[in-house]
């Protein structure tokens, strides 16, 4: 069986990743099946709505530090203050068992990846404009205005690196959002390569009926 793809997206925290994500991973379109989520390891404190193993692994920084000399990463980074960390567990056997991953990591995390696995795919999600940030931020309830200015700051350091990935996706609209990053999901699994084995199959079929 051939490997799956790995896929990252990264965007400037409140530019609305994580729905994005979420409507891609509970589509019904056989087509975009089956498609593994890292679930990373974070030293942040989890916010009311998520869940440990879902969202997370909310683990303590001493436990972080020994995931990272047991070199258990595949990547880590320091983001908004909090370690953040994707388990090489979580994307190597998934990969090996034909499953594409998504990596919902930062920038500095993404090239980390991009530098040991240059064939992953790359998509940076950018808010359509610096107040439409600023108002999904508060109007989320997530973040204290400190945290909300600290989150601005860093989103535009964040742009700037935007030349770091292969697709970019600007989120003026949820829905066409939705349908561009699926259309990239979409085109990775048409490609010959990946269609070959329901090809073989087909062609089995048209030779032993003719
Ligand atoms: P939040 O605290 O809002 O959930 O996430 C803050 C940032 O950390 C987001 O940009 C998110 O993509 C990033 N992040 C989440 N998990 C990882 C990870 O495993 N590695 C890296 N480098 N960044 C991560």
């Amino acid at each position: 069986m051939a490997n799956g793809e790995l896929f990252i997206i990264s965007a400037p925290s409140g530019a609305g990743k994580t729905t994005l994500i979420r409507r891609l991973l509970s589509s019904t379109d056989p087509d975009l099946a089956d498609i593994a989520f890292s679930v990373s390891y974070t030293t942040r404190r989890p916010r009311t709505s998520e869940r440990e193993g879902e969202d997370y692994h909310f683990i303590e920084e001493s436990r972080f530090r020994e995931m990272i000399a047991a070199d258990q990463f595949l990547e880590w980074a320091e983001v908004h203050n909090n370690y953040y960390g994707t388990a090489r567990d979580a994307v190597e056997p998934a990969l090996a068992a034909g499953r594409d991953v998504i990596l919902d990591i930062d920038v500095q995390g993404a090239e980390r990846v991009l530098s040991q696995r240059p064939e992953a795919h790359s998509i940076f999600l950018m808010p359509p404009s610096y107040l439409a940030l600023r108002e999904r931020l508060r109007q989320r309830g997530l973040d204290d205005p400190d945290e909300i200015a600290r989150r601005l700051a860093v989103s535009l350091w964040e742009i700037r690196r935007y030349r770091l990935y292969e697709y970019v996706i600007i989120n003026d609209d949820a829905d066409r959002a939705s349908a561009a990053l699926a259309a990239i999901f979409l085109e990775k699994r048409h490609r010959l390569e990946r269609a070959e084995p329901a090809v073989s199959s087909l062609l089995e079929d048209f030779r032993d009926r003719g």
